[in-house]
């Protein structure tokens, strides 16, 4: 078994906003106006990645085309923020997939690794914005190696 292969597990890199490239991850949804509640949103945003299996990027602000994205989950209820409303209402006009808080607790926790197929307590990885799918503690460190790498090519 090789850990080699993780680019094909994180389409949810920082810059997929700039290719656009964001078919496959959910878009949470929340009150992120001050640094507790992002973080509060971010650790949501967590939950959300292993249970629905999907990558999940925290929305800070409303400036997101949700069409871009795979589906919708609000933090908490449709009013529970400016951004909830926007965001899940259009998300809801584009006939696409919303849940809230209580729907996603329906879901359970998978502790199988997206990536390798093995279960062992696999977990989400925070990528900028964005947690990826639950992953094993070996393919989070290739994971953390993949990111560094690029992020020296951005830097270089
Ligand atoms: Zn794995």
């Amino acid at each position: 078994m090789t850990h080699t292969d993780f680019t094909t597990l994180t389409p949810a890199q920082p810059n997929d906003e700039r290719s656009g490239d964001t078919s496959g991850v959910v878009l949470v949804v929340g009150d992120a106006s001050s640094p507790v509640a992002r973080e509060d949103l971010t650790a949501f945003a967590s939950d959300v990645a292993d249970r629905l299996q999907l990558p999940a990027k925290v929305a800070v602000g409303r400036d997101y085309d949700v069409k871009n994205f795979a589906g919708v989950v609000l933090a908490d209820t449709w009013l529970d923020s400016v951004s909830s409303v926007v965001l899940g209402i259009e998300a809801q006009e584009a006939d696409m997939c919303v849940i809230d808080a209580d729907m996603l607790y329906a879901y359970s926790i998978d502790t199988r690794c997206g990536h390798c197929g093995e279960y062992d307590d696999a977990a989400p990885v925070l990528v900028g914005n964005t947690w990826t799918t639950s992953v094993c503690a070996p393919c989070a460190a290739e994971a953390a190696r993949v990111a560094a790498t690029r992020t020296v090519a951005v830097a270089a």
